[in-house]
């Protein structure tokens, strides 16, 4: 008979069945500031749903359980489907009944976007796999919207709160979701070296039938009803709305060759596709393919942000709560200066994150402004740019708090490490988001002043700010070497974007450390790195309260 196991001592508990909004008071603030304040109680309900244990597990069991592609039947005919395990469609239909994917489309107001903003930025501690499909639903209805009533059954279905799973023919279903397919084997930042070819059954035009032959190297959600895929047609590079059906009910001919083996992401399938004269309606005109999936990306680059903000903050509250149960020398984690240090340090990060996510958010809920209209612009890339990047370095610290256990899969962080470098490289990675910083400040001279509107509303309360403000301006205005210092440019308007809501918003030690620890020698290399007299107990507490 084996030994009974020795008693557990000193291990934390589980942090699971809390409300991940009502406990994140930088959340909590900074949606009602950015327009959701009426939200308040729909926002706490979602927050205790999501931070049951019940979506933790769904959460994992997705992720263990990773889709399976059947591209033939036994008989060796096409199926070209794919399957998943049941968690994952329980997380999809709860998402979509939250609204989480089209919610300010289907009801437009004040604050929709912030709304959906601080739900989605919660979803992203719980489950990223589910946010793909959700992302391009939520891009693809302003690209088919634009179009006028054309698309207008998609766009009924797309706005609906069903999640219909069926692989069936959108006509008889009770909601729909899209995706997208840009990238191919020789390119996937400059798509116009796309070689898919398109080709008009009979007249061409907006709205009318062509059939499309090649392949995507990359094609996330395969399961999707619907598309937005560019490919030459001969007008030039073009936007096309391919179904998995045709109207006859026949399968579209998207032949799925295999699914991608991915570091994280792992619960959603990406997959590799070949069109064998696909089925496709003209979205636009013929050779403005890029400018209207482009509609569709600056949504998913949003997305990408607050998901990363979201995936960050998740990693934290886990490093605290760890640090606030475990002892070691003789005094709880949370008690033992440098560790005070590193989670001041890391919540502080995090913090940054989200109110930088959410203004960008407000700009979304407010593109009748045309100030905000040009700060949605420059703002976009920034935020996607430098929020992402930030995700890696903060899971991966807060991974650190938790010691061994920290590393090993039955933990909360291990699979969201693994997820943390994704946001940063798909829909833009990082180079081509400060290139777009640049080609935004280019083209149209009044995004500067749209910039430096955002700043000038902190000015004079800090000389640091004051005159990183103004160096960043100069640097900006001079065009000499510009791609070369993209980055460096985008990091700074990020930092200064950032010192600005601190220093209009508070609160005051926030503010006071951010300026302190990122402004001057830039952000650490290593987090735990803020000045004596910091309080690290309020920033804490802010990210994860007591
Ligand atoms: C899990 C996953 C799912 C995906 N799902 C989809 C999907 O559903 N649909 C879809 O269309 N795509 C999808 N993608 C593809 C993704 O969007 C591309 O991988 C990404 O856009 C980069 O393209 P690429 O891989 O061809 O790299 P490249 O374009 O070759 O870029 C390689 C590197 O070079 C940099 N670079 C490129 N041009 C320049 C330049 N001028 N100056 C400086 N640096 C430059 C880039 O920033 C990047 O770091 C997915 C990717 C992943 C990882």
């Amino acid at each position: 008979m084996s030994r009974p196991s020795a008693e557990v001592l000193n291990q934390s508990s589980e942090l699971v069945d809390y409300n991940l909004f009502s406990t994140h008071s930088v959340l909590v603030e900074a949606a009602a500031r950015e327009g959701a304040a009426a939200d308040h109680a729909a926002l706490t309900q979602l927050g205790a749903e999501l931070g049951s244990v019940t979506l933790f597990t769904l959460g994992d069991l997705a992720n263990r359980n990773p889709p399976q592609l059947r591209a033939c039947d036994r008989l060796g005919a096409r199926r070209d489907e794919v399957e998943f395990h049941p968690a994952w469609h329980e997380l999809m239909r709860r998402l979509v009944a939250a609204g989480l994917h089209t919610g300010p489309w289907a009801e437009p107001r004040p604050g929709a976007h912030v709304r959906r903003a601080a739900g989605y930025l919660m979803w992203a501690e719980i489950e990223n796999g589910t946010q793909c499909p959700a992302t391009m639903s939520y891009g693809a209805v302003p690209a088919l919207t634009q179009q006028g009533q054309e698309f207008s059954t998609w766009l009924r279905l797309l706005l609906s709160r069903e999640y219909d799973p069926a692989f069936a023919p959108a006509s008889g279903k009770r909601g729909a979701l899209f995706g997208m397919g840009m990238t191919e084997r020789q390119g996937g930042s400059d798509v116009r070296t796309n070689t898919t070819r398109a080709q008009a059954v009979g007249v061409g035009g907006p709205g009318r039938e062509y059939r499309l032959t090649g392949h995507k190297w990359f094609f996330s959600a395969p399961m999707c009803d619907a598309f937005l895929v560019l490919a030459q047609a001969p007008g030039g590079l073009s936007c096309f709305l391919v179904p998995r059906f045709l109207p006859d009910g026949s399968v579209n001919a998207l032949r799925l060759q295999r699914l991608k083996d991915k570091l994280g992401n792992r619960s959603n399938a990406s997959s590799e596709v070949e069109f064998d004269a696909a089925y496709g309606l003209l979205v636009a005109d013929e050779g403005r393919g890029i400018p209207t999936i482009l509609e569709m990306g600056v949504y998913t680059r949003l997305d990408n942000a607050i998901g990363s903000a979201g995936l960050m903050h998740q990693c934290v509250a886990q490093a605290i709560h760890h640090a606030r149960e475990r002892r070691a020398f003789g005094r709880l984690l949370a008690e033992q200066p440098l560790m005070r240090n590193v989670l001041a340090d890391l919540a502080l990060e995090c913090e940054a994150a989200v109110v930088l996510a959410l203004r960008l958010a407000r700009a979304f809920d407010m593109q009748h402004d045309e100030g905000e209209s040009r700060l949605r612009r420059v703002l976009t890339p920034v935020v996607k740019y430098w929020v992402c990047k930030r995700a890696p370095a903060v899971c991966a610290e807060a991974m650190e708090v938790l010691g061994g256990n920290g590393y090993i899969e039955d933990f909360p962080i291990a699979r969201r490490f693994r997820e943390s470098p994704l946001n940063s490289i798909w829909e833009g990675s990082g180079n081509i988001m400060c290139l777009d910083v640049l080609r935004a400040l280019a083209r149209e001279p009044r995004t500067l002043d749209a910039l430096a509107g955002l700043f000038a509303g902190a000015a004079g309360r800090d000389t640091r700010f004051d005159r990183y403000v103004s160096a960043l301006l100069d640097d900006l205005r001079d065009e000499s070497d510009a791609e070369l210092r993209a980055r460096d440019l985008t990091q700074r308007i990020a930092l200064a974007a950032q010192a600005a809501l601190f220093l209009t918003h508070g609160p005051a030690p926030v503010c006071e450390a951010f300026l302190a620890s990122r402004l001057g020698a830039g952000p650490p290399a290593a987090f735990g790195t803020l000045p004596r007299g910091s309080d690290f107990r309020t920033i804490t507490s802010r990210a994860l309260s007591p």
